[in-house]
């Protein structure tokens, strides 16, 4: 009962609050008086609901705010820190205003050439003083440039001085694992693994998996990879230092080692030539799951149809020669490459050619032949492509490819040590997931 009383109270406060100050200082009245009673009663009971929302609400906004200690005894902060991102065609006036930069300052920061470094995606830090006579000074403004420069801004005296430093990064090995449910990219993304180690995974991995046609459902994969950090933020991720892959029932597992990916008998992971000629990216990857065969049969078709979004980069699936670039009946803009006296491949329907695709120039594997597009007897943008062995179509995915060169007997002591100690971490990982399903 007699919190039921308290509550009155309140909400009488809280009425004539409204009368003399109107809506801010009602909820700042709320707020001291909520304090005060929420030391006496259970919170809940005190204040309605939705004031209790509107309370957390404001209790919890995010603003990363330091004060130093001897700042923290005084009445007010004098001043602050904030942080916000440059965004894409936002304007430098913008950003100050959000990091409560005054005019003046403003105009200063303006002139100061080291902002040119300031990259679109950028977060920028800047402490700025508050209060009446320094309202929006700046004290120091921070942020990383490209080649992991870091730019400080600092107030000396009625000027901005800039210097740059070389960014402190941390970098730390992190492991993950994924189970494919659609898509390569929903399945890291799920995992929280950046993309460019996905985009890696597909090109460690490309020489044995088509990324596009031969993921399954329940498909899964483990991954160590250096993740680089600056400031305790994570700023990109760095090589693939080992992973597992297991597609369809067959696993394959890559190690790092002198720039190269190997499987642990020392085997090279990179093969004569590629599974897929498209290149995967997060716009292409989920496609072939949506691909309407323009012809149904592989026998009748001779090829292999990969839908894929117009613009996306084919690549050639291996080392060779151009044989033919140009124009040829059903399809369009074509491309072949002869890899030896047997092997060729066929790339049609090219929107444009790749830089340099022409008629007897030399190509390497990964190269840039085309990109897709629909000319010829095509009703969408798609890749045709065909492998031909002796002149005769064959299924790209039956047919078995020579591999690279494999770790170098003299190294592979070496190797086996580094290869053991990647593939325990691996190891650790896919044991514990058993665990958790037991
Ligand atoms: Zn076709």
């Amino acid at each position: 009962m007699g919190v039921d009383v308290r509550r009155e109270d309140v909400r009488r406060e809280d009425v004539r609050g409204d009368d003399r100050q109107g809506v801010p200082l009602r909820r700042a009245a709320l707020l001291a008086v909520f304090a005060l009673s929420s030391a006496l009663a259970a919170v809940a009971t005190i204040v309605p609901s939705t004031d209790a929302e509107l309370l957390l609400a404001k209790v919890a906004v995010p603003e990363p705010v330091a004060i130093r200690l001897d700042e923290a005894l005084l009445p007010a902060p004098s001043t602050f820190v904030r942080e916000d991102r440059l965004q894409r065609g936002d304007t430098y006036q913008g950003l100050f205003a959000r990091l409560a930069i005054g005019e003046s300052d403003a105009q200063l920061l303006l002139r100061q050439r080291s902002l040119r470094s300031l990259r679109p995606g950028t977060i920028v830090t800047a402490e700025v003083r508050s209060g009446k006579d320094h309202e929006g000074e700046l004290v120091w403004l921070g942020f990383l440039a490209a080649r992991d420069v870091s730019v400080r801004i600092e107030r000396v005296g009625q000027g901005l001085v800039a210097s740059e430093q070389r960014a402190q990064i941390v970098t730390r090995s992190v492991l993950k694992s994924a189970v494919i449910r659609s898509s390569l990219f929903a399945a890291s993304d799920a995992a929280g693994i950046p993309d460019a180690v996905a985009i890696q995974l597909a090109d460690v991995f490309g020489s044995d998996i088509d990324f596009h046609r031969e993921l399954r459902q329940g498909d899964r994969f483990s991954v160590l990879y250096e993740m680089h950090w600056v400031d305790g933020r994570p700023l990109r991720a760095g090589q693939v230092l080992a992973a597992e892959f297991t597609n369809q029932g067959r696993r394959y597992r890559a190690l790092r080692y002198a720039d190269n990916y190997y499987a642990a008998d020392g085997r090279n992971m990179r093969k004569a030539l590629l599974r897929s000629p498209l290149e995967l990216t997060r716009v292409s990857s989920g496609f072939g799951m949506r691909m309407h065969p323009l012809h149904k049969a592989w026998r009748v078709h001779q090829g292999v149809d990969y839908a894929a979004p117009a613009g996306t980069r084919v690549r050639a699936v291996g080392d060779g020669i151009v044989e033919f670039a140009g124009r040829h009946g059903g399809y369009g803009n074509l491309v072949i490459i002869r890899h030896d006296s047997r092997v060729a491949t066929f790339y049609a329907h090219l929107k444009a050619f790749g830089r340099g695709i022409r008629a007897s120039t030399r190509v390497a594997q990964g190269d840039t032949v085309g990109l897709v597009g629909q000319t010829g007897w095509a009703t969408g943008p798609h890749l045709h492509y065909e492998f031909r062995v002796a002149g005769a179509a064959r299924n790209p995915l039956s047919v078995p490819l020579p591999a690279g060169t494999p770790v170098a007997r003299h190294d592979m002591d070496a190797f086996r040590a580094r290869a053991q100690g990647l593939g325990a971490q691996l190891d650790l990982l896919a044991n514990s997931q058993v665990a958790a399903l037991e």
